[in-house]
């Protein structure tokens, strides 16, 4: 009999983020599809026991715990170790991890060190018998089904693929394990600094993202830039709708140029093929053309809609669901207004 793990993290409250449950939901689904498999847990991270709480009724045999100062913070090798450690007494054969930048770091190490193979970014079960994943490649260009006969088998999932997981309060056994940590000097967290200009623009839970492209910054109708009624619009737009910002190549690369720009875009805000791939439940492209952001960018948006001045514009016509021919500079005030 195969024993799943589901390994996850505490957030600095010692909350379980959405994204923890949504791992919880595909990690029961990979015991069912194991067939006898049987389930536990393995939680990391300050009140690891108390959020245990959280997982029960929901068929976890026991939860592995690894908590105290040294587990609140996240670094490489405290982190490595707890999730060594937690395999190790666990006995796992497949580890379904959350898709976080804290434990996607180390998993490929912790996979090394335990002889075992590790798939991230997955996003789903495939067809057929058995435990198959899909994961992408190539930039989310190319998906892949992929099946293993290697134990232990870590499979990490993206956030935003599975509905988060609910159920009733009923107790689970918790056990707390044992970490010997490398003599390393400890790491004090003195502050945090944030690539942007003070204004938090990328929104992963928001329900909308607005694209904004390199029309915005260039010479309008009336021969004159209107890069600052840009930046407000967008603003208004991103704080009256609670969107996500992402930007085309074009545009964010202004910066850098010494250009006009939106001045709470940086790079972090690219979609597309060198950018990110966001998922959310909408989209709207405003002065947008190019093919990266439209056909790679925006893959993970269920409902798209673009406004373009030019009718010509192919990108827009082929992967929005309704394009506007219009002035994204009179439709966002509108917009706004309604708003
Ligand atoms: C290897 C490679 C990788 C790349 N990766 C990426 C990537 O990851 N992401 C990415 O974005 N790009 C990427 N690019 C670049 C991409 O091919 C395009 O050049 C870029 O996306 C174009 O940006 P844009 O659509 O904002 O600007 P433009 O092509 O300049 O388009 C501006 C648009 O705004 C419209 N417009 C202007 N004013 C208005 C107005 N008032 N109202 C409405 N519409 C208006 C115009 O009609 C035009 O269609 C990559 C390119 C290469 C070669």
């Amino acid at each position: 009999m195969e024993k799943v793990l589901l390994l996850i993290h505490t957030d600095n409250e010692g909350n379980l983020h959405k994204s923890m449950l949504e791992t919880l939901t595909a990690s029961i689904e990979a015991a069912g599809r194991l067939g006898d498999a049987s389930l536990v847990a393995g939680v990391i991270g300050a009140g690891a026991e108390t959020a245990s709480g959280q997982l029960g009724g929901a068929g976890i045999k026991k939860v592995y715990t690894v908590s105290g100062d040294e587990f609140s913070v996240s670094r490489y090798s405290s982190d490595s170790a707890a999730v060594e450690a937690i395999c190790r007494a666990a006995e796992a054969d497949i580890v379904m991890a959350a898709g976080s930048s804290r434990l996607n770091r180390v998993l490929s190490g912790v996979a090394f060190r335990l002889d075992g193979r590790v798939d991230t970014h997955v996003t789903g079960f495939g067809d057929g018998e058995g435990l198959t994943v899909n994961r992408w490649f190539y930039r989310q260009r190319i998906i892949a089904s992929v099946k293993r006969t290697e134990r232990p088998w870590f499979i990490s999932i993206d956030p935003g693929s599975f509905e988060p997981w609910s159920g009733s309060g009923e107790a689970v056994e918790t056990c707390e394990v044992e970490v010997s940590l490398p003599d390393v000097p400890a790491v004090e967290v003195v502050g945090e600094k944030t690539p942007t200009s003070g204004e938090q623009t990328i929104k992963p839970d928001a329900e909308i993202l607005l694209v904004a492209g390199a029309g915005w910054t260039k010479i309008q109708r009336d021969g004159a830039l209107h890069a600052g009624e840009a930046e407000e619009l967008i603003r208004d737009f991103l704080g009256k709708a609670q969107a996500s910002l992402g930007g085309s190549k074009s545009m964010v690369d202004q910066a850098s140029e010494g250009e006009a720009v939106i001045s709470f875009m940086t790079h972090l805000n690219q979609i597309g093929q060198t950018g990110s791939t966001p998922r959310h439940r909408k989209g709207l492209a405003t002065c947008c053309h190019g093919e990266e952001p439209h056909a790679v960018g925006w893959r993970f948006i269920n409902e798209r809609r673009a406004i373009n001045l030019d009718p010509n514009c192919g990108w827009a016509q082929g992967k929005a669901d309704v394009l506007y021919i219009s002035d994204s500079f009179k439709v966002l005030k509108k917009v706004n207004e309604l708003l």
